[in-house]
C-alpha cells in the first residue's frame, strides 16, 4: 500500500477536480478545494488495518492524509490528546456525560499545529520555498514554526491586538513578522498582494487545500476515542470554521468505509462569541452563507472572524447533522474561563469557555437533551492569554509572620 490514498482535489462548488501534485489554491469559481481520496481502495479492510497504531501523533491516519512521500513529513508530535471528564461542571449544569477534548496539550500550544503539520509537510513536498498568511495569532505561530522546521521561508501578518505571545511564537522562528493596525480581514488583503506581487504561497485559511485535512483529525481521534459510544453533540468554537468542517468530512469519510457503528452522526455545534456571530446569524436565517460582521470583537481572539471563505461548508455541516449555532457572551465567556480553572483545575483558553459556556445554555434550553453525551473542544492553552486572568495577590516582606496569611474557615 501506498503511504497515502490521495486521489485529487475537488471544487465542492462547482466540482471542477484539480491534481495536488501542483501547486493549487482556490477554485477559479472562488471556492476552496477540498481533498479526495480513493476511498474504495480502502473499503472492506478494517479500522486498524489501515491506521497505523504504533505512530501515536496525526500521522497515524497517513493513508487518509494527503502527503504522498512519507520524507516530507514535518512533524513536531501532534495530535492524539487526551479526552477528560469533566464531571464537575457537567454536575453543574446537568450534562453529566461531559468531555474536554484538550487540544491545548499539541506543540505551539494550539490545534492550528495540526493544520500547520500538515499543510507544511503538503508545501514542502510540492516544492514551496516561501509562504504567507495572515492570523489571528495562533495559526502564524505554528505554521512559521513548522515552517522553519521544513526550511520554508514564512510571511505572518497579524492584528496588533493579537495575543502577545503568538507574536513571539512567530518572532522566535525567524518568520518576517508584521502586525497591522486593523482586524485579520485586514491582514488578508495585504497578503493577497503580497501573494499576487511576489509569487509566494498563500497559507490563508482555506486558500490551500491542506490545512483543513491536519484539523479532520481531531474527528478521527474522537471517533477512535469514543469508539462505539459516538458522542451526541460536539461544540466547537468557530472562526473560520476550518476545524468543524474538518470534522465533518472525517466523519463522512469513516462512515462511508463503514467504520462508524451504527452510522451515529454527531450533531455539530458552531461557538461564536455575542461580538461576531456571523454564522450564528446565517443559521438563524437558514442561510447557506455569512455576511460580513461589522466591528467585531471579542476577547477569544481566535473566533474573531468577521467573513469565512468557508462558511457555506459550515453552515452545510449544521445543517446536515441537524446541529446549531449559538453565540455566548464575552461575560459567560469570562466567567467560564474561570470556573472552568476552579472546579476542574483545566486552565482553558477563551476560545474553549466559550463551548462549555454554550453547552449550558443549550442543557437549559433542551437542545441538549438529558443524558447525552457531550464533547466541548478546547483548541488552545490558557497560559497562551495571560492577560484574561487579573491578579493582585498580596505581597509578603522578607521576615513576616504567617499570621499575615488569612486561612480560611471553609474547605473546598
Ligand atoms: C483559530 C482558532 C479557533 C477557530 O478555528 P477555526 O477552525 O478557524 O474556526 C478557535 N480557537 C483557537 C484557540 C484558535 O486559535
Ligand atoms: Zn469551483
Amino acid at each position: 500500500m501506498s503511504f497515502s490514498s490521495i486521489s485529487h482535489l475537488v471544487c465542492p462548488k462547482c466540482k471542477s477536480t484539480y491534481d495536488d501534485t501542483i501547486v493549487n489554491q482556490l477554485c477559479i469559481c472562488g471556492s476552496p478545494l477540498l481533498v479526495e481520496y480513493d476511498l474504495d481502495s480502502l473499503k472492506g479492510k478494517k479500522k486498524n488495518e489501515v491506521i497505523n497504531t504504533k505512530r501515536h501523533d496525526l500521522w497515524r491516519y497517513h493513508q487518509l492524509l494527503p502527503v504522498r512521500n512519507p520524507a516530507h513529513v514535518v512533524s513536531l508530535g501532534e495530535g492524539l490528546t487526551p479526552i477528560i471528564p469533566m464531571s464537575n461542571i457537567g454536575a453543574k449544569i446537568g450534562i453529566p456525560q461531559l468531555f474536554m477534548k484538550d487540544e491545548g496539550l499539541v506543540p505551539t500550544g494550539s490545534f492550528k499545529a495540526r493544520g500547520a503539520a500538515v499543510g507544511v509537510s503538503k508545501a514542502k513536498e510540492l516544492g514551496i520555498k516561501q509562504l504567507a498568511m495572515p492570523t489571528n495569532g495562533n495559526a502564524g505561530a505554528a505554521w512559521s514554526l513548522y515552517s522553519a522546521r521544513a526550511g520554508i521561508d514564512s510571511y505572518i501578518i497579524m492584528p496588533v491586538d493579537a495575543p502577545p505571545i503568538t507574536r513571539k511564537e512567530v518572532a522566535v522562528s525567524g518568520a518576517h513578522l508584521y502586525l497591522v493596525n486593523g482586524l485579520i480581514s485586514d491582514a488578508g488583503k495585504i497578503v493577497g498582494e503580497l501573494v499576487k506581487d511576489q509569487g509566494f504561497y498563500d497559507a490563508s485559511t482555506l486558500k490551500e487545500p491542506y490545512r483543513i485535512e491536519g484539523k479532520k483529525t481531531m474527528g478521527y481521534e474522537l471517533l477512535e476515542q469514543f469508539e462505539d459510544s459516538i458522542p451526541d453533540v460536539i461544540l466547537y468554537p468557530t472562526g473560520g470554521g476550518v476545524g468543524l468542517i474538518g470534522i465533518y468530512k472525517a466523519i463522512k469519510e469513516w462512515q462511508e468505509l463503514g467504520w462508524i457503528k451504527g452510522n451515529k452522526i454527531p450533531r455539530l455545534v458552531a461557538v461564536q462569541a455575542e461580538g461576531c456571530a456571523p454564522i450564528v446569524k446565517a443559521w438563524q436565517e437558514r442561510k447557506t452563507e455569512s455576511v460580513f460582521w461589522e466591528n467585531s470583537e471579542t476577547a477569544a481572539f481566535g473566533i474573531n472572524v468577521p467573513k469565512a471563505i468557508g462558511d457555506f461548508l459550515v453552515l452545510d455541516a449544521l445543517y446536515q447533522t441537524d446541529g446549531c449555532a449559538i453565540a455566548v457572551t464575552e461575560e459567560d465567556i469570562k466567567k467560564v474561563h474561570r470556573e472552568t480553572a476552579q472546579i476542574e483545575g483545566a486552565f482553558i483558553c477563551p476560545e474553549g469557555a466559550a463551548t462549555f459556556a454554550a453547552a449550558a445554555t443549550l442543557r437549559e434550553n433542551g437542545w441538549i437533551k438529558e443524558g447525552e453525551t457531550v464533547v466541548c473542544l478546547n483548541t488552545g492553552q490558557g497560559i497562551k492569554y495571560p492577560e484574561l486572568v487579573e491578579t493582585d495577590p498580596p505581597v509578603l516582606e522578607r521576615g513576616d509572620s504567617a499570621s499575615k496569611i488569612a486561612v480560611s474557615s471553609v474547605l473546598k
